[in-house]
C-alpha cells in the first residue's frame, strides 16, 4: 500500500534546499511550484491553476477574482467546512445557506428557492469525495446568470462524468491541508479557464505581482493579500500529485465491495451518488437516527451530525454575524436582512442525523481491509438485531 508521504517528497525538498532558494518565483517556470501548476491544470482540464497557501484563501481569491463583493449574496450549502461560508464575508458579500440532499451535497431544488435578485454565485461543495449534481447546478446558474465556484477542497482529482471536479464551474478551488486527498500540510489552489480571472487571482494573492515578470495585462493593479506558497510547498505538492491517481483508484476499486454490505439491508442503504460510476466515497443512510448513531460508533465509520464541525449549527461567527470590525461587517452592506435559523434547515439536519460515512480504507493494506469489511458486517447485523429487538 502506498504511503501518504515519503521518499519522493524528501527528494524534491532536497533539490530545493540544494539550490538554496526557497522562493517559488526564483526559478520561474522551471520551479517545482510552476511545474506543479501546469500538471494540475492539465489533470483537471483547465487553462490555469494558481497555488495558494490554503483552501480558505483559494476560495477568497476566487470570489475576489470574479468581482464578487458588497451587496452580493453567495449560495453555500449548510453542510461544509465553515470556510466555505466565511469566504463570501471576506470579500464583503454574505453567505445564504442552502440545504443538502441525500447525496450530502447542495440540493439543486433548494438552490432555486434561495435565489434572489441579489444572488451572484453558487458555491457547490463536493463533500468527502462525493460529487455535486453539476449538470443541474450549471443549468440553473446559466438560466439565472450566476457564477459557479466549485469548492472541491475535499475532492481533489475526483471525476464527474467525463470531467474532473474543480474544472466544471467558472472557477474551482482545492485544499492541500493535512486531511485532504493530497497534502503539503497546508495549501490550496484556484483553477479557471478565464484569463482575466486568473490574472486577478494572481494579483490578489501576491502584493509583489507587479515585479514578478508576468506577461503584461490590462488588469489595473489593485491591493492584495499575501497568499503565496514557498517552493518547499510546491516541491511537496509536485510529488504528491503522483500519488493522487493510485489513491483514488484504490477507493474506486473498493467502493462496490463495501457498498454491497449495505445494499441488501432493510433499514439502511448506500447514500445516492450524483455519478455512481465514478464513486470514490461511501456513506450509508439509515431510516432511524438512533440506529445511525449506534452504527456510527464502529471503527472506520462516523455519524455525520456527530462530527460537528461541518454542520452549520456550529458556525457561531457566521450565525451571529460577527466580523473583526463592525464597520467592515458585510451584513451592513447587504440589501436585505439575511436570517440564519436552524428551523429553516431541518432537512439538512435530518439527513446528517441519519447518515454515517464509511471509510474505504485508502491507506489500508488488503488484509486490513478484509478485516474492516468483517467488522462492518458484524456492526450492521448488530444494529439490525437491536431494531428487531426494539420492535418485539
Ligand atoms: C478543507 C476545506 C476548506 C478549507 O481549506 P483549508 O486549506 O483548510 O483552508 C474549504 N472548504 C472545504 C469543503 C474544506 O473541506
Amino acid at each position: 500500500m502506498m504511503r501518504a508521504v515519503g521518499l519522493r517528497e524528501l527528494l524534491n525538498l532536497g533539490v530545493v534546499i540544494a539550490r538554496g532558494d526557497l522562493q517559488r518565483y526564483a526559478r520561474g517556470q522551471d520551479g517545482f511550484t510552476a511545474r506543479f501548476e501546469q500538471r494540475l491544470a492539465r489533470l483537471v482540464g483547465v487553462r490555469h491553476a494558481l497555488t495558494v497557501n490554503s483552501g480558505s484563501n483559494a476560495l477568497i481569491a476566487a470570489l475576489a477574482a470574479a468581482g464578487i463583493g458588497p451587496g452580493d449574496e453567495v449560495l453555500v450549502p449548510a453542510y461544509t467546512w465553515v470556510s466555505t461560508a466565511l469566504a463570501p464575508l471576506a470579500v464583503g458579500a454574505v453567505p445564504v445557506l442552502v440545504n443538502i440532499d441525500e447525496s450530502l451535497t447542495i440540493d439543486p431544488q433548494d438552490i432555486e428557492r434561495k435565489i434572489t435578485p441579489f444572488t451572484r454565485a453558487i458555491v457547490p461543495v463536493h463533500m468527502q469525495n462525493a460529487v455535486c449534481d453539476m449538470d443541474t447546478i450549471m443549468a440553473i446558474a446559466r438560466r439565472h446568470r450566476l457564477l459557479v465556484i466549485e469548492d472541491a477542497c475535499q475532492a481533489v482529482g475526483v471525476r464527474y462524468k467525463d470531467r474532473r471536479v474543480g474544472g466544471i464551474g467558472d472557477l474551482g478551488v482545492f485544499s492541500f491541508n493535512q486531511h485532504k486527498n493530497m497534502s503539503a500540510g497546508e495549501g490550496g489552489a484556484v483553477l479557471t479557464n478565464d484569463d482575466r480571472w486568473f490574472e486577478r487571482a494572481r494579483m490578489f494573492h501576491d502584493p509583489g505581482a507587479f515585479i514578478r515578470g508576468h506577461a503584461p495585462t490590462d488588469e489595473p493593479l489593485f491591493s492584495a493579500l499575501n497568499c503565496r506558497v514557498s517552493e518547499l510547498t510546491g516541491a511537496v505538492l509536485h510529488a504528491q500529485l503522483g500519488r493522487l491517481e493510485p489513491m483514488l483508484g484504490t477507493l474506486r476499486a473498493r467502493y462496490p465491495g463495501v457498498a454491497q454490505i449495505f445494499a441488501g439491508q432493510p433499514h439502511c442503504r448506500p447514500s445516492p451518488h450524483n455519478d455512481p460510476e465514478n464513486a470514490v466515497a461511501l456513506s450509508v443512510i439509515f431510516d432511524d437516527p438512533q440506529e445511525a448513531q449506534a452504527f456510527g460508533q464502529t471503527q472506520g465509520a462516523g455519524r455525520l451530525i456527530d462530527t460537528g464541525r461541518h454542520v452549520f449549527t456550529n458556525w457561531e461567527a457566521v450565525l451571529n454575524k460577527r466580523w473583526f470590525h463592525e464597520r467592515m461587517n458585510p451584513h451592513q452592506w447587504a440589501p436585505r436582512e439575511i436570517r440564519y435559523r436552524a428551523e429553516d434547515h431541518q432537512a439538512t439536519l435530518d439527513i446528517l442525523a441519519r447518515t454515517c460515512r464509511v471509510s474505504l480504507g485508502a491507506r489500508y493494506p488488503a488484509p486490513v481491509m478484509w478485516l474492516q469489511k468483517e467488522r462492518l458486517r458484524a456492526a450492521i447485523a448488530r444494529s439490525a438485531a437491536q431494531r428487531v429487538g426494539a420492535m418485539a
